[in-house]
């Protein structure tokens, strides 16, 4: 999506930062790197989430990120200072964390208040022959995958935490997951190298999409400032290293949708565009796209399912279904109107309930796009638009968000479906 009205470049003094992208160093250069941005940047409440996986072997990038952030830059007693944390299968992030950490933190709506959140993923590897062999550790008693929960991933196990990575892995309408299987565009010996760094990145996506949401919601309630760094832990014999992936640096912002406009800094979310080098012994990971970009916010992600729609010319909705539609909203406008009816959010439910009849696929980016459904299914929404589902997932979805759209508020729900009208004239 061309923004050249948007920045491109970091919102926030991340120069030491920018510098380590894309290479293996040792643990604490990243750490450090965050604590100079903080003090150059003058924050002063600062908020701090650490999402890993649960992995026993991540506990040295989870001491890393307390002894270098978290203790440098904490207030209250030191030997209490710790960050909010999740550590699950997969290093997954938890949509509702990042609003509970800056509350926790005293970091809500403060001046000068910053967020920092880090997704950690992690890849092991062994050395062979002089040559590394990605995606094992050496563990006390054995060598196994690591890690475990992207091999299940890749290897198609069927478990609720591969569903989530899954419908993350496609996010966007790219499927990741069908080039990092085909060995012509990620060689096998590095599928489970670029998984990591596609999850560290992806996984800070959504902590994106998160602290944009709650910042439409509630704007005086965010922090000034947000930095969500990617990286990939190296679990490896000895001392483990890091490789950091890229940063989003946001702030403030009246005229951005959310309150806060975001860049992204690092390595893209698209596996074929990454280059793999080891020099010297370490890895080195680049690619050809520009250092930085605008950041796509919650408002753009919910456009994107419609826009695809409209791009793909073989899933037009037939005049006929378009038109029942049309005819419905239109009556509901019509009502709300003349008052005939005692609200939005029951005139809601009824053109929820014509638009999955009549066309529940384009009806699900539609309400999407309008706000009715909550931005925490952008990945499910996308993965049914992009033609991924059938249309039986589809209905079950359409009803699991209907459902949810009683949570609305008459007013949201009056903009739902002003928005709805706009959309379909
Ligand atoms: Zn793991």
């Amino acid at each position: 999506m061309a923004r050249p009205s948007f920045p491109t470049s970091p919102l926030l003094p991340t120069r030491d930062l920018a510098g380590l992208i894309g290479k293996e160093q040792h643990f604490g250069a990243t750490g450090r790197a965050i604590v100079a941005m903080a003090r150059s940047a003058g924050a002063k409440h600062v908020a701090t989430l650490h999402v890993t996986c649960s992995d026993e072997r991540e506990k040295e990038c989870a001491d890393d990120f307390v002894s270098t952030v978290v203790r440098e830059l904490g207030a209250g007693t030191f030997s209490r200072r710790a960050p909010m944390r999740t550590a699950n299968l997969g290093a997954r992030y938890e949509w509702g964390a990042a609003p509970l950490a800056t509350d926790h933190f005293n970091a809500s709506g403060t001046e000068g208040s910053l967020l920092i959140i880090k997704t950690s993923a992690h890849v092991g590897y062994v050395e062979r022959t002089h040559e590394r062999e990605y995606g094992m550790v050496e563990r006390e008693h054995n060598t196994s995958t690591a890690c475990g929960a992207l091999g299940c991933l890749l290897d198609s196990v069927s478990q609720p935490f591969t569903h989530e990575l899954e419908l993350l892995f496609h996010s966007e309408n790219v499927d990741r997951l069908g080039m990092l299987r085909d060995s012509t565009v990620v060689p096998d010996k590095y599928r489970p190298l670029v998984a990591s760094l596609m999850n560290a990145r992806l996984q800070a996506r959504e902590a994106l999409l998160d602290v944009g949401e709650a910042a439409r919601r509630n704007p005086e309630q965010a922090p000034s400032q947000v930095l969500i760094v990617s990286s990939v832990s190296m679990n490896r014999p000895g001392a483990d290293n890091e490789l950091l992936v890229g940063f989003y640096s946001g702030v403030r912002d009246a005229a951005a949708p959310c309150g806060l406009t975001f860049t992204w800094t690092g390595l893209p979310s698209d596996p074929s565009a990454l280059h793999i080098n080891h020099r010297t012994a370490s890895l080195v990971v680049t690619h050809d796209g520009p250092p930085t970009r605008w950041a796509r916010g919650p408002k753009a992600h919910r456009d994107l399912p419609l826009a695809h729609l409209r791009a793909a010319p073989s899933e037009p909705a037939p005049a006929a279904v378009q038109s029942a539609v049309d005819d419905a909203v239109q009556a509901i406008q019509s009502d709300l109107a003349n008052q005939k009816r005692p609200g939005a959010k029951l005139a809601l439910a009824g053109a929820a309930v014509v638009i999955g009849e009549v066309m529940p696929i384009a009806g699900l980016a539609l309400l999407f796009s309008s706000g009715a459904i909550k931005l925490h299914y952008a990945w499910r929404v996308h993965r049914v638009t992009s033609g991924h589902a059938t249309e039986d997932e589809a209905r079950a979805l359409f009803a699991e968000v209907a459902d949810n759209m009683d949570e609305l508020s008459e007013a949201e729900a009056r903009q739902v479906v002003d928005r709805l009208a706009s959309e379909l004239n």
